[in-house]
């Protein structure tokens, strides 16, 4: 496609995230010849996890030409099974086999570092249009000049840095986004700093030569199935990636570390003992998991979110992903609508036949997204709420809700509950975009 203003725009990308890289390989694709995409880490950054690739992800992975990678890694899934974490009780069992019929696509899990490489050798197709800048982070924006301007440090300059012009600047630069900082403190709103959920998160691989020896754990890695096990405020995912040679699992319990330790990074290679303690009247089965992981490979991450901004845009400036919804891991979409973000904006921009209409432009793109991804957030939200829930009434009532699940009730864990995935699966963002440009471009025209 080529949008009129693709070889004039000039766009600088905040942040090679999963948001930063479908939204230069979008924009891209649209025409744009321009798109500088500045990235505070050495190269595409931490990656040694699994991620949920739902329907409304691989659908745009596919058409943005970034699949490649994924379809050699990802492994579909066909069942989950909540079990009691304590006593390896079921809870609940849900197939997904409808899910490929209904949503045109199967659900899928994979290494996120097949979907950043997919990203980002995508993006590398399409050189010059993009190009990367690593080990250089932006450390300051101006608003105020006549089109902003964003201060990068690249290795081989002083500690100022360098100002770099552009006419567009998103903020891909994820949860504690300095673009998203300088916009609020702008605007004169304070509150920037995320909200703390008090909840942390493990991550972990295991290789299948560390599970061979033992079938009842080679199970886990064999089966096309997703293992959720739960108790109070404490949860653990185990599933299958990379073809099923590593299981990935993941896991939520109250922040212990971050807390005692406030100014420390979000992510950090964590004790295993801790680990272990925390999961210790876990049954058998998992504890016997966790035992396997090697001492120095245990990672913990921070979860944090922020409340809903006002806004996402500030004249040509526009935050894209994490950097304005963040969200909490339990529906596995913090990626697919950071990506379904990109995607919408390329199409916005895409239509942009004159750039003193741009500040609109970035406004229609607001409108089509904001209360999408908000609402998912709060619907990651209370799925958390509901399934690590300390109250005994709200723990009955729950698991009653499990046992009507293969009845047709709805189900307490929103990611496999039918209604949330017509919602989340079933929405195609570039369609939507297309039939409600014109009208989201009027109503911003009139505000
Ligand atoms: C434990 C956990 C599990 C998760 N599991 C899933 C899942 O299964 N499925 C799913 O869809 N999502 C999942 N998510 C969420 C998902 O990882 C994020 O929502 C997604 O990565 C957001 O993409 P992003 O590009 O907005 O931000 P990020 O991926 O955080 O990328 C931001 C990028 O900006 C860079 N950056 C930061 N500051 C600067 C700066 N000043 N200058 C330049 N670059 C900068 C960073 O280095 C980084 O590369 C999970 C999250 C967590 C914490």
């Amino acid at each position: 496609m080529t949008a009129t203003l693709g070889p004039t725009l000039r766009i600088a990308i905040a942040g090679s995230g999963m948001g930063g890289l479908a939204t230069a390989l979008a924009l891209a694709r649209q025409g744009f010849e321009h798109i500088d995409v500045y990235e505070a880490a050495r190269d595409l950054g931490f990656v040694g996890a699994g991620i949920q690739v739902a329907p409304n992800l691989s659908r745009h992975l596919q058409a943005l030409g970034a699949w490649a990678y994924i379809d050699q890694d990802a492994v579909e899934m066909e069942e989950v099974f909540v079990r009691s974490g304590t006593t390896d009780e079921k809870l609940a069992r849900s197939t997904l086999a409808h899910i490929r019929e209904r949503y045109g696509q199967p659900h899928r899990v994979a290494h996120r570092a097949a979907l950043a490489n997919g990203l980002y050798a995508a993006c590398k197709a399409l050189s010059p249009r993009i190009q990367f800048h690593f080990n250089t982070p932006v450390l300051d924006i101006d608003y105020d000049s006549p089109s902003p301007r964003i201060r990068v440090r690249a290795p081989c300059e002083g500690a100022e840095g360098r100002w770099v012009n552009a006419d567009l600047v998103i903020g891909a630069d994820g949860v504690k986004s300095v673009v998203r900082k300088r916009m609020l403190t702008r605007s004169g709103e304070l509150d920037d700093d995320a909200e703390d959920t008090g909840q942390a998160a493990y991550r972990i691989m295991l290789r299948r030569d560390q599970l061979e020896h033992d079938p009842e754990l080679l199970s886990l890695l064999e089966a096309n199935t997703t293992s959720r096990w739960i108790a109070t405020g404490r949860q653990i995912i185990a599933y299958p990636i990379s073809n099923h040679t590593i299981l990935n699992i993941a896991t939520t319990q109250p922040d212990t570390n971050f807390a005692a330790a406030p100014t420390a990074t979000w992510t950090t290679r964590a004790d295993k003992s801790a680990m272990l303690g925390v999961y210790a009247d876990f049954c058998p089965r998992v504890v016997k998991l966790l035992r396997l992981v090697p001492g120095g490979e245990v990672c913990e991450w921070k979860l944090r979110v922020h409340h809903p901004l006002r806004t996402w845009v500030a004249g040509a400036v526009a935050l894209v992903g994490d950097a304005c919804h963040p969200t909490l891991p339990h529906l596995g979409q913090g990626a697919a609508q950071a990506i379904e973000d990109g995607v919408v904006l390329a199409v916005v921009l895409g239509k942009l036949t004159d750039a003193k209409d741009l500040g609109r432009s970035l406004l229609v793109y607001e409108r089509l997204r904001k209360a999408r991804a908000e609402s998912l957030v709060a619907e990651a939200a209370t799925s958390g709420r509901t399934l690590l829930s300390a109250d005994r009434a709200t723990q009955a009532a729950r698991d009653a809700a499990f046992r009507r699940v293969k009845e047709g009730g709805p189900n307490p864990d929103k990611w496999v509950d039918g209604k949330v995935t017509d919602y989340v699966y079933g929405f195609d963002c570039v369609a939507d975009a297309e039939a409600r440009y014109e009208e989201c471009f009027a109503e911003v025209v009139a505000c």
